[in-house]
């Protein structure tokens, strides 16, 4: 007998080709085949008469072959067989091209089952190449629902199918079952052989249902365990313990105080680093919500308990200003705060490795140069990365591989849903700042076409009479017109036309692809006040702080994901003035439409997510640049959070009873946990 490890080749009619062609699919072993579930099903079950067929939808006739079918070549490679069949209802054509073999398959007065679409013109119906088989040896591939794979070269369904259909059969009993049988039964889930059977040949549509609904609860319940063993390994790893905790002594020299969120935050973090245990904490708020000043705090105890701290940003722009930020707060202190960044000179950057094994440095901030080889960080006692959505998880512990036993802390301004949190973080303690610093006032925001051009340039032109400063931020760096027809604005020309519509301005232009003095130079200029408008790519889009800019313009708004769009709202309103935000689109699709309503009605970040994820799904919301999120098999983030929720909860009650998993009915689950652990089948923060 098969086991699951076997190579598909063992099963018959899977040869050296074949099997590359299922490798190519990621289907090597038993098991990889039997977890490769159908793409999506057709209904060949039921048959339909001929007379109520509808145009364009695929169904099964049941008829019967009014004559004998004819051959004709129509000309030179092009070769059609054409007959007509009927049943009680009526008749149709059908025909198949290039399949000359068809003339010998059907025979006059005989019953067939056609499966195809049904073109209908007036009163006369046709099918092309439908799938057939003989009435009454229905089965294969009419007569039931019918399982629709991912292919690829040299692979058709039918050997997809059948290799299926094999596997399952050598391999029945076999199939690991990591839900423990309580659950099952108290949740009525099928058990994981009905299951596969079900999800690969659905006896029925509720059978599909039934089997789609256990495995997508196993999925999920499978990532929520896995979280929690994760979990409970972070839980051993030592930290060092800080004991000077008179952060006190650092709120009082702010020119502000903190929120009560704030505290909050970093009290919470405060504990994690005076308990011995390693800190692996996400802060999470929204933008603008003072995540930097929580991370001032935390590296300025560090700093006074002899430790040093490594702070992370995505962009240099970012980590320009973090520096800056940091150095303002903690160089009073006497704590001594540096730079690492991609475009430094290599002097520049042998500087800095020396200070920091001299101990000198206490705080350095900076890209993912601190991830370099080269880069050593003696008495590393805490790594905070920022925006650490932008990051992959092998960046994130790369730095956190710099250092045995330091503390982890990451920050997220991107506000995820709750039920999608608890997958992506499920590891991590949380801390929420759900409170802005005070006088922050709502940004109203409107969504215009460009007919508002003339009134939203005199709009811009009042801000900067006022002493106010303006972003503008546009998708693409260069003038394009895209598939669509739409003309992106670019950075550039936008920059040019502005500046002949308001000469009396100062208009700066900073792009990604300047070098990054001339970045510098123009982010400088801007944040002095130097310059009124600063027309961008998205380069801003995270963190940057000009707390006297006062509207935000996004020009081709459409082409950005919501919670982005959020983020680049965040620019503005930072500062005492009112301010606003401008979101310029064209579109004229009832979806971008309802999207770019849902940032006009709202400024709660949270809200906003939760809406983006149902309007364009998990995928959309955090963008190709995303990771950490699980690839999904069966589950969709976005419409089984139901599930989500339940799965998450029967794990949690079983981690509580079982922290080891040592109880025999959780084996099998223990191994299918650590199996995914060791191979990385699902990525974890
Ligand atoms: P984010 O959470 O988006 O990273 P920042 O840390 O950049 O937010 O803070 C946004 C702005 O709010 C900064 O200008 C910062 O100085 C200011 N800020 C932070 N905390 C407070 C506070 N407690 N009171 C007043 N202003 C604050
Ligand atoms: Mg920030």
């Amino acid at each position: 007998m098969a086991t699951l490890k076997d190579n598909i080749n063992t099963i018959k009619g899977i040869g050296a080709k074949r099997s590359q062609a299922f490798a190519k699919l990621g289907v090597v072993t038993l098991y990889d085949l039997l977890c490769f579930f159908p793409r999506r099903y057709e209904d060949r079950s039921v048959t339909v008469p001929i007379a109520e067929t509808v145009n364009g939808v695929p169904v099964c006739i049941s008829a019967v072959a009014a004559d004998d079918p004819r051959l004709s070549r129509i000309r030179r490679g092009m070769e059609l067989v054409k007959f007509r069949v009927f049943d009680a209802s009526g008749a149709a054509d059908i025909t198949y091209f290039n399949q000359s073999w068809m003339k010998n398959n059907i025979q006059r007065g005989e019953e067939y089952i056609f499966y195809g679409k049904m073109e209908v013109k007036g009163r006369h119906r046709s099918m092309t190449n439908p799938v057939f088989e003989k009435a009454g040896t229905q089965g294969d591939s009419t007569g039931r629902i019918m399982p629709i794979y991912r292919l690829c070269r040299g692979l058709t369904q039918k050997t997809v199918l059948q290799s299926v259909q094999s596997g399952l059969q050598s391999c029945a009993g076999q199939l690991p079952e990591p839900v423990p049988e309580e659950i099952r039964e108290r949740l009525t889930l099928q058990d994981v052989q009905t299951a596969y059977e079900n999800i690969h040949f659905p006896k029925g549509f509720p059978e599909l249902y039934q089997a789609r609904k256990r495995l997508v609860f196993e999925e999920l319940f499978l990532l929520a365990c896995a979280m929690q063993y994760r979990k409970a390994d972070r839980l051993e790893k030592h930290g060092p313990r800080f004991e000077k905790q008179e952060v006190e002594r650092f709120y009082a020299a702010l020119p502000f105080s903190p929120t009560g969120a704030q505290r909050r935050a970093v009290g919470e973090a405060l504990a994690d680093l005076a308990s011995g245990k390693a800190m692996n904490r996400l802060l999470q708020g929204d933008v603008g919500s003072g995540k930097t000043l929580c991370a001032a705090a935390l590296a300025w105890v560090c700093a006074q308990n002899g430790f040093m701290t490594a702070f992370m940003a995505p962009t240099e722009i970012l980590a320009d200003q973090h520096c800056k930020t940091l150095q303002k707060l903690l160089a009073p202190f006497g704590i001594r705060v540096e730079k690492l960044t991609g475009s430094m000179t290599a002097r520049e950057k042998h500087q800095i490795r020396s200070a920091l094994e001299n101990r000198e440095i206490d705080l350095l901030v900076g890209t993912h140069a601190l991830l370099s080889e080269n880069m050593a960080y003696p008495g590393l006692g805490l790594v905070i990365t920022d925006e650490q959505h932008r990051f992959g998880v092998q960046q994130r512990a790369a730095l956190e591989g710099k250092s045995e036993n330091a503390h982890v802390l990451v920050m997220s301004a991107t506000p995820i849903p709750r039920t999608l949190a608890l997958i992506i973080y499920g590891d991590l303690d949380v801390s929420v700042l759900n409170e802005l610093p005070p006088g922050r006032q709502v940004v109203d925001t409107f969504s215009v076409d460009s007919r508002y051009r003339e009134r939203l340039n005199r709009f811009i032109l009042k801000q900067a009479e006022n002493g106010r400063q303006v972003f503008v931020v546009c998708p693409a760096i260069e003038d394009n017109e895209e598939e669509t027809g739409i003309s992106l604005k670019s950075a550039e020309s936008y920059t040019e036309e502005l500046r002949s519509s308001l000469p009396v301005l100062q208009i700066a232009c900073v792009h990604g692809r300047m070098k990054q003095k001339e970045k510098d130079a123009v982010m400088e200029a801007f944040t002095r006040g130097e310059t009124d408008v600063l027309v961008s790519t998205t380069v801003i889009e995270v963190g940057v702080d000009v707390p006297n800019a006062t509207l935000m313009i996004v020009e081709n708004a459409e082409r950005f994901g919501l919670a982005q769009l959020h983020q680049l709202r965040g620019r503005v309103g930072r500062g005492s003035e009112k301010s606003y935000c401008v979101l310029v689109s064209d579109a004229e699709n009832e979806e971008a439409k309802a999207r770019l309503a849902v940032l006009c009605k709202t400024n709660d970040g949270f809200q906003i997510a939760e809406e983006d994820l149902r309007l364009r799904g998990p995928g959309d919301f955090f963008g190709a640049r995303q990771h950490g999120l699980p690839e999904m098999h069966v589950a969709d983030l976005g419409a089984d959070t139901l599930t989500l929720k339940t799965a998450k909860q029967e794990a949690d009650t079983l981690f509580e009873a079982d922290p080891h998993l040592t109880q025999p009915s959780h084996a099998a689950l223990r191994l299918k946990l650590e199996d995914m652990l060791r191979t990385g089948a699902i990525t974890l923060n």
